[in-house]
């Protein structure tokens, strides 16, 4: 979810903190919506503050997209005495029963997960999972086309109506410190985002601080998580995630620069539970779970790593999954893309380790293809950018947010 730009924290004159701690620092207080707010932090962070600029462009997140409502909400919540969390309005809308035995050997890790308990209040499953629904709420119908590896541009593309994959994303939303004293406040805090990722259609589903799963948007429908978007499997290439991929964003607020997750032990619990029933009911393969900072990329500048949640720390292997940061990230060597260097720097290793076997792959296939990195890059973008005028015109209709 989260978006600033690393690359515009320019020091205006005189002495300036060393570049990490500029990049570090300056992403912390992009993310800070209130500049009296962003002037403490930094004034803490940085002391004299005469000597560089911190200020980015405006970010591009569902939240900051909107910071205002979502601060009204959160004021309102704060009006209320602790504990009266209001439920919205929802439609019972009854799923297939989930009996999913995964078949590949890919995928043999999700083990058999079926739905014991369906009520207009929660869902409860043969694994632990129980869902909320009473944010639950509809949007657009969920069609899509996928298109054959290598040959997207070919007018061979395949329409779907089931989910394919999972992108993982942090909401970076406010937080307070994960307390027993500060339990009506994460509760209220938690009510005001509720609202706000349901009114946006933000995400399929949301995982509180307290490890409860929140169904958003329904499973047979679109959500607005992904926007520009690129990922790839054995065989198909997607793009565009907000249809292709279900959404599961984590109630948390990245700490850069940290080995830290930024997960509670409820979340992770939960967020295991809720990955193992999707990958079961559809058959999703491991490598078609990914997080937003990996599939997330930018056509305006052709780079990838638009948004950046989740570019470093995601569970893996805490959640039954392989290391997914290890796999070249598909749309360097699909469609071209680059990324800025800056971003590396704050997001380490595990972000890096993608991008530089995404390029290296480009490399590879430029070659294969008795062509320099340049001609084939420029061979790609062209690839993508017809892919997508075609996605564009299929969904204009819809008015779906993409961007
Ligand atoms: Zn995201």
């Amino acid at each position: 979810m989260l978006r600033g730009r690393l690359s515009s924290v320019t020091p205006i004159q005189g002495k300036a903190p060393n570049p990490m701690v500029r990049a570090v620092v300056g992403w912390q207080a992009n993310r800070i919506s209130d500049p009296v707010a962003r002037l403490h932090f930094l004034r803490r962070t940085v002391g004299d503050l005469s000597t560089w600029n911190p200020v980015s462009a405006a970010g591009r997140s569902h939240l900051r997209s909107h910071p205002g409502r979502l601060v009204a909400a959160l004021g309102a919540m704060l009006l209320l005495p602790a504990g009266a969390i209001t439920g919205s309005g929802f439609l019972w809308n009854r799923h297939p029963i989930v009996n999913g035995t995964v078949g590949t050997a890919e995928a043999s890790s999700a083990s058999s997960v079926w739905a014991v308990e369906q009520n207009k209040d929660f869902e409860t499953y043969s694994n632990g999972l129980r869902i909320e629904r009473r944010y639950e709420t509809g949007n657009e119908a969920r069609t899509y086309d996928v298109y054959p590896r290598g040959f997207e541009d070919s007018g061979r593309a395949e329409t779907r109506t089931m989910p394919a994959g999972i992108v993982f994303h942090t909401t970076e939303s406010p937080q307070a410190e994960f307390k027993e004293d500060q339990t009506r406040r994460i509760r209220l805090i938690g009510a005001a985002l509720l609202d706000y990722v349901r009114n946006e259609r933000a995400y399929h589903y949301l995982v509180d601080r307290f490890g409860r799963v929140w169904r958003i948007v329904r499973e047979t429908d679109s959500a607005n998580h992904a926007g520009y978007s690129v990922w790839a499997d054995a065989e198909w290439t997607y793009i565009s995630l907000n249809r292709a991929f279900l959404g599961i964003s984590v109630e948390a607020l990245t700490q850069p620069g940290t080995d830290r997750s930024e997960a509670t032990p409820a979340q992770l619990t939960a967020l295991r539970a809720l990955t193992e029933m999707l990958r079961a009911k559809y058959r999703i393969p491991v490598t078609n779970c990914a997080t937003h900072a990996q599939v997330s990329v930018n056509p305006d500048n052709m780079q990838a790593g638009y948004h950046y949640d989740w570019a470093a720390n995601f569970p893996y292997a805490g959640i039954g999954l392989p290391n997914n940061y290890s796999l070249p990230t598909p749309s360097l060597w699909l469609f071209g893309f680059t990324y800025d260097t800056s971003l590396v720097r704050v997001t380490g290793e595990q972000f890096w380790k993608g991008l530089a076997l995404g390029e290296e792959q480009l490399r590879q296939n430029a070659t294969a293809h008795g062509m320099s990195v340049p001609q084939y890059r420029e061979a790609l973008f062209k690839r993508y950018r017809k892919v997508l005028s075609t996605f564009k015109a299929k969904t204009e209709k819809s008015k779906e947010n993409i961007g």
